[in-house]
């Protein structure tokens, strides 16, 4: 069979702690490319660069750094530099989660959703911030990538990986699961900088964790890998039901 073709990317950019340990373990399922952001992109979201030029700087073989997001990384690695000729892009390994409301923000998940936009089956891998335990992850981003070539995902669908801090040298085991809740400080804090000039930095303390099961962040809570489907249509079915009452 032919190798698989996989496009690599990481919101975390060049110097990402979890893109070559994600690239290394990519290079046992299949031919690699990554296309990173020339720097940290993380809570970019989906936001595209169309007002300003993008500048490709080809870094070694098989690492491409672009001045733009990760969503652009992931259309210019698929249409330009593959050709379209992608069977998979992986995203990550993303420094901290991205369970619950996070994959609104991030960059990491925005990623493999452009992919997706483009026809490409894509996974996105996040771990815990405060632990090293890449290479873990990454053997079982390999399973992942791995068994997702093999079965393909729906149209329109993406799969969303957390990685808790490992328990002794593996994971408790791995969960589907849908998503949750964090609920971020509402923290807004004024300062000012050495001229004397007022500034202000969004966002406060750790995130709270809404515990309710079935959830990413339970799983996560409880040690398990989370296993996230998401998909691109956020119709929401109940409502377009109850509009149908409304005068629209
Ligand atoms: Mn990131």
């Amino acid at each position: 069979m032919k190798k698989p073709s996989i496009l690599v990317t990481n919101d975390d950019g060049i110097h990402g702690p979890g893109l070559r340990p994600l690239i290394a373990a990519m290079r046992r399922v299949g031919k690699v490319i990554a296309v990173v952001p020339d720097q940290e992109r993380s809570a970019d979201s989906h936001s595209l660069t169309l007002h300003k030029p993008i500048r490709v700087y080809h870094m070694t073989p098989g690492l491409t750094a672009v001045s733009g997001s990760p969503a652009d990384c992931a259309r210019f690695g698929v249409v330009w530099m593959l050709k379209g000729k992608v069977d998979l892009l992986v995203s990550g390994i993303n420094r901290g989660y991205n369970l619950g409301e996070d994959i609104i923000y991030s960059g990491t998940v925005a990623a493999a959703r452009e992919a997706r936009i483009l026809g490409v089956p894509a996974i996105a891998f996040s771990q815990d911030q405060d632990v090293d335990s890449f290479a873990l992850a990454a053997d079982f981003a390999c399973a992942m990538a791995r068994q997702t070539l093999r079965r393909g995902l729906p149209t329109g669908v993406i799969l969303n990986v957390n990685f808790p801090p490992p328990r002794g040298r593996s994971f408790r085991g791995a969960r589907a699961a849908r998503l949750g809740r964090r609920i971020y400080s509402n923290a807004i804090s004024r300062r000012s900088d050495p001229r004397g000039r007022t500034y202000y930095w969004l966002g406060g303390a750790k995130a709270r964790w809404v515990k309710k099961p079935g959830t990413d962040v339970t799983a996560v809570a409880d040690g398990f890998v989370s296993v996230t489907p998401l998909h691109l249509d956020q119709t929401d079915d109940p409502m377009l039901d109850l509009l149908k009452k409304w005068d629209l």
